[in-house]
């Protein structure tokens, strides 16, 4: 197949670890007869620097035309001053919306080799395989605010549409899994869960019947998230209860640099990065552990050119590799470790 795909390097290890994930993409595509074309253009800090804009109008227009978007990371002490007026995450919340990308998937199988690294307990997290879909453009995050001498308010809301669509995706998604979803609310308290609730559970009852539907109050997930992760498959939730627990998931898999997301939308391009930040501290050192980019671009062959076994490949080269004691700084604890040029190199050694 044809595909154009967006690179978008950003700051800090950002450049290295896509390097890293594309190379692991020209190698698949030359494998199995696929073309794929790379354009790369600036986001974050970079474009700051270049531009005076974290989102330049061509690197929009490029993902617009685009059939996927792989983004490494933004930001870092360069930027990081307060008073600035522009700011490279800008950049990132700029570009996910004008995509409508509503809906951010982190799939958490963490990795033997990391189990160590983890503060949960090995025999608890042996078998974990479960995805967080957090609804990413809603919420009291994007609510008004208002502000007085002794008093400020963030609103929260959601409207019918905008949890119908990010419950379906969590449906289709979990149709390729377990058939089981968990949908995390706190309907006890909110109005906005009540109407979350009552939307998840029309819509599991009358256009996905085969699907088990739980619900769950955030407080528990929060809870049963490191006292039973094995149970979880799709867990789907509104955007400041995903902030929370998807960070609270990543520290399962032990290192942030093998945990990969997706942002998607309605249509078919997303937008693909590792959860790990620009880490300004091993920045240009050739050590940034690009597994987590690396996983991304797996994510990015399923979810947007729908190549399975291409991705499988991948997931299967990285578990592989892992296995195999390729491991960089951040997960060798202190014994030798290698680079991102050869753990990049070890993951095509390892393609089955
Ligand atoms: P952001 O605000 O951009 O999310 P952050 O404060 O969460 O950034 P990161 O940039 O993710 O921080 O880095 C946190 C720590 O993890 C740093 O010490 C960094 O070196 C390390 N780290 C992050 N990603 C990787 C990676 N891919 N390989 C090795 N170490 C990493
Ligand atoms: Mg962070």
């Amino acid at each position: 197949m044809r595909a154009d795909i967006l690179v978008l390097p950003g700051d800090g290890i950002g450049p290295e670890v896509t390097a890293a994930a594309v190379t692991v993409l020209r190698t698949i595509a030359e494998r199995r007869g696929h073309e794929f074309t790379f354009t790369e253009r600036l986001i974050g800090g970079a474009a700051i620097d270049a531009t005076g804009e974290p989102l330049p109008a061509d690197t929009l227009a490029a993902a617009k035309k685009a059939d996927a978007v792989l983004l490494g990371a933004v930001g870092g002490p360069k930027w990081s001053d307060p008073q600035a007026k522009v700011r490279p995450e800008q950049g990132l919340l700029a570009i996910r919306k004008a995509l409508g990308l509503f809906a951010n998937l982190r799939p958490v199988q963490p990795h033997p080799v990391a189990f160590s690294a983890s503060p949960i307990k090995p025999h608890l997290l042996q078998g974990v395989d479960l995805i967080v879909v957090r609804e990413l453009t809603g919420g009291i995050y994007f609510g008004e605010k208002t502000r007085t001498a002794d008093s400020a308010s963030d609103l929260c809301t959601y409207s019918v549409g905008e949890i119908e669509r990010v419950i379906r995706h969590a449906c289709h998604l979990a149709m390729t899994r377990s058939r089981r979803v968990t949908s995390v609310d706190k309907a006890n308290v909110l109005e906005t869960s009540r109407l979350w609730r009552e939307v998840a559970s029309r819509i599991v009852r009358d256009e996905f019947p085969e699907i088990e539907l739980e619900n769950q109050l955030v407080d528990s997930m929060a809870m049963h998230l490191l006292a039973r992760p094995r149970e979880y498959d799709v867990i789907v939730t509104e955007n400041m209860f995903g902030d929370i627990l998807t960070d609270e998931a990543s520290m399962l898999a032990g290192s942030l640099g093998l945990l990969p997301s997706a942002s998607l939308g309605e249509g078919r391009v997303g937008l693909y990065e590792p959860i790990h930040g620009s880490a300004p501290d091993i920045a240009g050192k050739g050590i940034a552990n690009p597994y987590a980019a690396i996983l991304s671009v797996a994510l990015l062959l399923r979810h947007s050119l729908g190549l399975d076994d291409e991705a499988n490949c991948i997931e299967q080269a990285v578990a592989s590799a892992l296995a195999a004691g390729n491991l960089t700084a951040d997960l060798a604890g202190g014994t030798s470790a290698i680079g991102t040029q050869a753990a990049t190199r070890a993951v095509i050694d390892h393609f089955p």
